[in-house]
């Protein structure tokens, strides 16, 4: 069953010390969402209000995503589940070293490998390299659909990016509009979003 698969990942995210991220991580950041859903959204890493509640995008972030998939009319509840490259908070928020995101990273390979989705989203520069390299460029391949395995990528700007420049919200706007598109293509051609 896939609910125990998962249960069997997490189980060993809470156990882990891989990487030195264990020392000060108040709780995992395991995922949250839908584990049946269509769409895996994988951002950085849990901040303050992650590490405090062990849910992911739950600070402003979250909310400004909220109000991105709210739009789209996707929620975390059907369509969405949304995942870190790494499960434990860097400490200040620092950008995960290539050490823990290689030591990390298969926890999400094995959840991506239980849920099956059918569109994979990457936000921001962290994910996007952590997927396809160190070369790439978030402000370069953002907004064009990439394959992962078989998966179709759609890589994006990080809420983050957002709040810090409210400029790139039209930009970030564009590409979920994309993924509406291709939700309706693979998943459900009855989708209903207002805006397009
Ligand atoms: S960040 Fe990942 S690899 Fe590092 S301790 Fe946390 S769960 Fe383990």
């Amino acid at each position: 069953m896939m609910e125990e698969q998962l249960e069997q990942i997490n189980s060993e995210v809470i156990a882990c010390t891989r990487c030195g991220l264990c020392k000060e991580r108040h709780q995992v950041v395991f995922g949250s969402g839908n584990p049946r859903a269509s769409i895996f959204i994988v951002g950085e890493a849990p901040g303050f209000e992650e590490d405090k509640t062990g849910v992911a995008f739950v600070g402003k972030s979250g909310q400004l995503l909220e109000k991105i998939l709210l739009a789209c009319n996707f929620s975390r509840e059907k369509e969405v589940y949304l995942g870190n490259i790494v499960k434990c908070r860097p400490p200040h928020n620092r950008v995960p070293s290539p050490q823990e995101q290689a030591a990390c990273l298969p926890y999400l390979e094995r959840q991506i490998e239980v849920i099956k989705p059918k569109i994979i989203i990457l936000m921001g520069s962290t994910a996007l390299k952590a997927f396809f390299g160190t070369s790439s460029r978030i402000t370069r391949e953002r907004g064009n659909w990439k394959n992962w395995f078989g998966y179709p990528v759609m890589p994006t700007y990080h809420p983050s990016a957002l709040l810090r420049n409210p400029n790139l919200k039209r930009d970030a706007w564009e590409d979920f509009k994309k993924v509406i598109v291709k939700y309706r293509e693979l998943v459900d051609n009855e989708h209903y979003c207002k805006y397009i």
